[in-house]
């Protein structure tokens, strides 16, 4: 390893290059995330980037490769996107499956909230315990459609939340995580993603 590595050990994820994640030359080439509704039970969507290859590369490295620096990069300017909600709000993440947060030893949906809630200046907890059932990476869109997750809220339910997660396609997640957050008492949910696919699109 380079005395460079030690020292300043970020690669961007898009390209692996030494520097910054993004570097300027795959940021430049990521594209604003499409305006479309929110799903059902959600006040607010705040979207970062369009799900393209280029958001992918970025998306997959904090998914996959536990990509520190990309979250640090990434997570301040979609934080920058959130409504001003005051000070009573609390982030919080859709959680992934047991199994696949054991797999990689972390939860990138919970990193992201943790990263977004310290620019925001707000608290962070886990509200959201996922249900077992089917996960979604990988799965055929029709069969995804027809297994979304499904969570429970655990008190106590603080008024406003702000619901963290990497990507929105067909917005099933976030309406799960609002439908549980609604049910344990919490009057408004909003969602924050890194990524959202243009409509009609291959989902989750
Ligand atoms: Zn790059």
């Amino acid at each position: 390893m380079a005395v460079v590595d030690l020292l300043l050990p970020s690669r961007c994820a898009g390209c692996r290059a030494p520097g910054p994640s993004p570097c300027r030359g795959c940021a430049s080439r990521l594209t604003a995330a499409p305006v479309l509704a929110p799903p059902p039970g959600v006040d607010s969507l705040a979207a970062l980037l369009r799900y393209d290859d280029a958001a992918r590369a970025l998306v997959t490295a904090v998914k996959y490769r536990n990509a520190r620096a990309s979250v640090a990069g990434l997570a301040p300017a979609a934080a920058c996107l959130v409504p001003d909600l005051g000070h009573g709000a609390v982030v919080t993440w859709a959680p992934t499956t047991p199994e696949r947060a054991r797999h990689r030893g972390f939860d990138q949906a919970e990193l992201l909230a943790r990263a977004v809630a310290a620019h925001l200046g707000l608290p962070v907890a886990r509200l959201l315990e996922r249900r077992p059932g089917p996960h979604q990476t990988g799965r055929h869109a029709a069969e995804r459609l027809g297994s979304a997750p499904s969570f429970v809220a655990r008190p106590p339910a603080p008024a406003t939340v702000v619901v963290v997660d990497d990507v929105c396609t067909t917005g099933a997640t976030l309406g799960a995580a609002a439908s549980a957050l609604r049910a344990g008492g919490t009057s408004a949910v909003h969602a924050l993603v890194l990524a959202r696919t243009p409509a009609g699109r291959g989902r989750r």
